[in-house]
């Protein structure tokens, strides 16, 4: 009786270019889109954790109404 090797789920699209992947299958998680679906797979080795940067606000010069 051949053993039947472990149900895993395909790779997800931004599993791409990641090292991890063998033979169209995530070697870490069976799961890669639940990994992808917390933010970012914490085991990519082709994303880097992004800091979310500040979003800076860009001041844009208010043009003062001059009353009559
Ligand atoms: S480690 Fe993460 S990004 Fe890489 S193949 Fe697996 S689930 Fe995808």
């Amino acid at each position: 009786m051949a053993t039947q090797p472990p149900v895993k789920n395909p790779i997800v699209e931004k599993c791409t270019g990641c090292e991890n992947i063998e033979g169209g299958h995530c070697r870490i998680w069976a799961v890669p889109a639940a990994k992808w679906r917390l933010g970012v797979c914490p085991s990519a080795t082709h994303v880097k954790l992004e800091v979310k940067e500040r979003e800076e606000k860009v001041r844009v010069g208010q043009q003062k109404q001059k009353k009559k």
